[in-house]
């Protein structure tokens, strides 16, 4: 008799146990995204909010209308533990506050920099916003990461978020009409579907800017995460980081990630494209793949073992290592985003392509439709 109620008495604190700590492990969870409440106001005239989304494995992101931006997003590691692996902040008032630092941003209407903020097409010349020392950088002074989007989530794994991009905004002609699909797949992909359409002939390169740390946002310095980029060539560039034209071998160089290497084991070698982008800051000329997606790159968190695989139609990938974070801004969870503790891996079309004939083209034309994807895929090794 004694034995039956001691078992059942083990049994029931057994049931307890596992009940609370399931309860304390979702409590966690869940507090890995901030409260929407901190999300929702007027911006421009236009209400604000968080997307949350989801997948059937438990992966989770949340993104803002304010300039289309990834806010937080959850992969499991090696352990199963969801870990938020995109820096960025617990309100949009500080994305607003910090808006030039790109954070989980939306890129365009030109992703990466224009020299001197000029182009000619089709006979006309174009002056955009410089904001960059002599140039544009991602889009110009007002770029899509600081506009208001229309969100609209679709489903539990999706949203979706649209904007007309006025002509002549920042300098750009036509106007164009701009769509990005975020959806989480059931295989811990986050795939970015971008879709535009123009009155007037114009360039458009869009990318998204989300800065990774694959141990954890706020977890300290990417100089142990494992890289690997698909490319035997790589746009050098002048000091003022535009490509000098002339694609050169990675071969021999600190550029050569053909075979996994660490972020740190080369970037503070005395290279002149290493001083010239203060670090990883360069554009990487893919080896396209003959047919589908691109296998870009992969990268893996040394302490989460949390691997990420970056799949594109893109023909370039711009591997930026934080080499200006400057611990200025306060993050989630009350880190701060220091020197070299996140990386973004940028799929795009190479920089300054509307002055350089050689690159990859970058022109829409009224009746064409401007459609890419790209890929971040999860998984733990
Ligand atoms: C650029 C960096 C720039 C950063 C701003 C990157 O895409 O390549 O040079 O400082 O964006 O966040």
């Amino acid at each position: 008799m004694n034995l039956r109620i001691n078992s059942f008495f083990i049994a029931s604190c057994i049931l307890l146990f596992t009940a609370c700590n399931n309860d304390k492990k979702k409590q966690e969870e869940v507090s890995l995204i901030p409260e929407a409440k901190a999300y929702q106001t007027q911006i421009d005239g236009k209400q604000t909010d968080l997307y949350v989304i989801s997948n059937k494995s438990g992966m989770q992101a949340a993104f803002t209308n304010y300039g289309g931006r990834i806010t937080s997003l959850l992969v499991p590691d090696q352990k199963g533990k969801l870990t938020d692996v995109v820096i960025g902040f617990d309100s949009v008032s500080q994305f607003v506050k910090s808006s030039e630092a790109y954070f989980g941003a939306t890129i365009g209407r030109y992703g990466n920099r224009i020299a001197k903020g000029k182009f000619k097409l089709e006979g006309k010349d174009y002056q955009l916003t410089i904001n960059n020392g002599v140039n544009t950088l991602h889009g110009g002074t007002v770029g899509y990461q600081a506009v208001m989007w229309d969100g609209k989530k679709v489903g539990d794994s999706a949203v979706v978020f649209t904007y007309l991009s006025k002509d002549g905004e920042q300098g750009f002609p036509g106007n164009l009409n701009v769509k990005v699909t975020y959806t989480l797949t059931a295989k811990n992909e986050l795939k970015m579907d971008y879709e535009a359409t123009t009155d007037k002939a114009t360039v458009v390169n869009l990318t998204n800017h989300a800065y990774f740390n694959l141990n954890g946002s706020g977890t300290g310095t990417i100089n142990n995460h494992l890289v690997q980029i698909n490319a035997d060539k790589y746009t050098p560039v002048d000091s003022t980081l535009i490509p000098t034209g002339i694609n050169e071998s990675v071969k021999g160089t600190p550029f050569d990630f053909t075979t996994p290497q660490t972020i740190g084991s080369r970037v503070d070698e005395k290279n002149v494209q290493l001083i010239n982008g203060k670090g990883y800051d360069h554009n990487f000329v893919l080896n396209a793949a003959t047919s589908g997606l691109t296998k870009a790159a992969t990268v893996t968190g040394d302490k989460s073992g949390i691997v990420m695989t970056i799949y594109t139609q893109e023909p370039g990938l711009q591997f930026y290592g934080g080499n200006f974070m400057k611990g200025k801004n306060k993050m989630k969870r009350g880190s701060a985003d220091e020197f070299r503790t996140a990386f973004c891996m940028e799929t795009q079309h190479f920089p300054d392509s509307p002055n350089q004939p050689s690159f990859p083209s970058t022109e829409l034309k009224p009746g064409q439709v401007y459609k890419t994807q790209s890929v971040y895929q999860f998984s733990v090794k």
